[in-house]
């Protein structure tokens, strides 16, 4: 099997679950237990949460865990509207995260108003459009800092600037650039920042929520008193654990290396198949693992289980919405056709993949273009 889809979840690296598994059959205890085993656990719980801070300037204060990018996203976003009723009004991007976007969705239900701003033919949000949309009654902005569909990575630095000069609250859903883009929380102004550990080689359903100290935010889960009384339920230990490995294993080697496997599937793909089309930023505003084309004339779910037939795991825009027909939103908003936007494919890398890899790809991709093209009515070779 050759997984190319890195961006909907990655292979735990090994040293991670060396980590974590004390935690599941020596020190299994409650980490908010008195005795000497919860206190153990707490430490442990402790220490990752401080490299969980360290790794993004933060204090271990502002670090929240949560269940993943999904819970994080959701508690930014629906508690800072909640608890700064005075205003009424979010910010938000079209090509969002469907937890983002329906997580705003929601707040619509419920009196609140939305603006959803448009993008640029790359994915990419301007911040002056941030600047207009901003009015008195804006409490947030929310706008991820790479997209997990086209991986284009978005300016939150200017963005925050933008927002604190308008005191206006800013989050960013970072899961696809957390440990690939380097993160300040000191220089770049943000307040909330959404960060998981399946998209970096941790396991699943351990994630965490930056929370500027000062930030006026309430618990949205009712319960004990865990996580600075922020968010209640037991703490997922050994996932976090996992978590702050990951974030430790983690390294600029990696990127570079990502950095020539994505450059040389581009190139490889371009020169080979006709009639392509690269979705997304150039290379330098492009996370260093993602690789988005359009088939012309072709639909993207055919091509991808062409390809997991032959062994090769890709996915066409986001896993979230892989079950629906519709054409990915995220390249609907960068203004692709509908057809072109069906004929997409997402090719996302890790450190575990190979040149070789890659090799092979292209090697069975070439005829399953043209077997599906030869099939298409959609398709001409000379008609783009
Ligand atoms: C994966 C992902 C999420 C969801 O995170 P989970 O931990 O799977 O809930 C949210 N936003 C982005 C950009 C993602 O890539």
């Amino acid at each position: 099997m050759i997984y190319f889809d890195n961006a909907a979840s990655t292979k735990v690296d090994g040293a991670v679950l060396k980590a974590m598994t004390p935690f599941f059959d020596k020190n299994y205890a409650n980490a908010s237990s008195i005795h000497e085993m919860g206190q153990l656990a707490k430490e442990a719980l402790e220490k990752a949460r401080k490299v969980i801070a360290d790794s993004i300037n933060a204090s271990p204060e502002e670090i929240i865990f949560t269940s993943g990018g999904t819970e994080s996203n959701n508690f930014a976003i629906k508690s800072i509207a909640f608890s700064n009723k005075e205003k009424n009004h979010i910010i938000t991007s079209k090509v969002e995260h469907d937890c983002v976007l329906n997580s705003c969705k929601w707040l619509e239900s419920q009196g609140f108003k939305v603006t959803y701003l448009d993008v640029d033919n790359e994915g990419r949000v301007n911040s002056k459009d941030v600047k207009k949309a901003i009015t008195t009654k804006t409490c947030l902005v929310t706008i991820m800092h790479a997209n997990n569909e086209v991986g284009t990575i978005n300016n939150i630095s200017e963005i925050g600037k933008i927002c604190k000069e308008k005191s206006v609250y800013f989050h960013s859903d970072a899961c696809q650039s957390y440990t690939k883009v380097p993160i300040n929380v000191k220089e770049i102004n943000i307040d909330l920042l959404t960060i998981n550990a399946h998209k970096i080689h941790g396991p699943k359903g351990v994630g965490a929520l930056y929370i500027k100290k000062g930030t006026k935010i309430k618990a949205w889960q009712s319960g004990g008193s865990h996580e600075f009384r922020l968010r209640a339920g037991t703490e997922n230990v050994s996932g976090i654990i996992g978590f702050a490995k990951a974030v430790q294993i983690s390294s600029q080697k990696n990127i570079n290396y990502m950095i020539k496997l994505r450059d040389y599937a581009i190139d490889k793909i371009s020169k080979n198949i006709p009639d392509v089309k690269l979705n997304g930023a150039t290379v330098n505003d492009r996370l260093c693992n993602n690789v988005n084309f359009s088939f012309i004339g072709i639909e993207g779910e055919s091509i991808l289980l062409m390809l997991s037939e032959k062994g090769i795991m890709v996915s066409t825009g986001s896993a979230c919405s892989s079950t629906s027909l519709e054409a990915s939103h995220v390249l609907l908003a960068m203004g692709l056709k509908h057809a072109v936007a069906h004929g997409s494919i997402r090719f996302s890398f890790s450190k575990y993949n190979t040149i070789k890899e890659i090799d092979y790809l292209i090697k069975v991709l070439k005829p399953i273009i043209t077997k599906l093209r030869a099939m298409s009515p959609l398709y001409s070779g000379d008609k783009k």
